[in-house]
């Protein structure tokens, strides 16, 4: 522990951060908000009804990510754990009540992620009413791949978004089939938390959601953004 943090009592974790393409500096993580049912074939096959409501959200904790390459160790208390391909919203900027027309100024790239999910305890929790971190915050439950800046990519609005495991497609979907689009779902919830420089947002997932067991390698990709691979340890 050296002199400038010698006031803590231990020393502090170190800082979430992501890798940036083509740069060697880091994307330090604020926040990790991600979006709930936001294609319609996905919000079919959890059992609800397709039709455009409300965006819905839950936090993930920033410290639960891990990178490209790396492995997702099974966790305990579930038997039931689903993999979530999504697409990431990563913020250089933020505020409150943005507007859609000025959201995607705050937005500094795009990633590819994994909401990996316990699924029987995500649901126990929506049967009793009680909140989803025990199905959905847990150690390493965010795996992300490195951003790759819009200033590279642009804002992508269409293009396939897919998982493989073990070489064979379980998750398929595009862009094109988000409910809430990202301006909408970055005004709608700048009007619930104050956005800062460094939150994520997980834009939600396409349908084929399903378990993953030890061994698995989890492929996935947002064409036109970038690919992330993680191995079931
Ligand atoms: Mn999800």
């Amino acid at each position: 522990m050296n002199i400038e943090n010698s006031r803590y009592i231990f020393a502090p974790h170190s800082l979430p951060t992501l890798p940036i393409r083509g740069s060697d500096k880091l994307f330090p993580v604020h926040r990790i908000y991600c979006v709930g049912r936001n294609y319609a074939e996905h919000a079919i096959e959890m059992g609800h009804d397709p039709n455009r409501e409300a965006p819905f959200f839950f936090q993930k904790n920033p410290d639960t990510l891990v990178l490209s390459g790396g492995t997702f160790p099974y966790p305990d208390a579930s038997k039931d754990v689903h993999h979530e391909l999504e697409m990431v919203v990563a913020l250089k900027s933020g505020g409150k009540d943005i507007r859609q027309d000025q959201a995607l100024a705050h937005v500094f790239g795009y990633a590819v992620g994994l909401d990996m999910t316990r699924r029987d305890l995500q649901g126990e929790a929506k049967k009793l009413g009680r909140p989803w971190e025990v199905g959905k915050a847990f150690e390493s439950a965010a795996p992300c791949s490195e951003i790759v800046p819009a200033s590279v990519v642009g804002h992508p609005s269409q293009g396939a978004v897919w998982l493989e495991i073990n070489g064979e497609v379980r998750q398929k979907g595009d862009l094109n089939q988000l409910i809430w689009k990202v301006p909408e779902m970055i005004a709608y919830l700048s009007g619930l938390f104050e956005l800062r420089a460094g939150d994520l947002i997980f834009s939600g997932t396409p349908a084929g959601v399903g378990p993953v067991k030890r061994g698995d390698v989890l492929h996935g990709g947002v064409d036109g953004v970038g690919e992330l691979r993680v191995t079931v340890g």
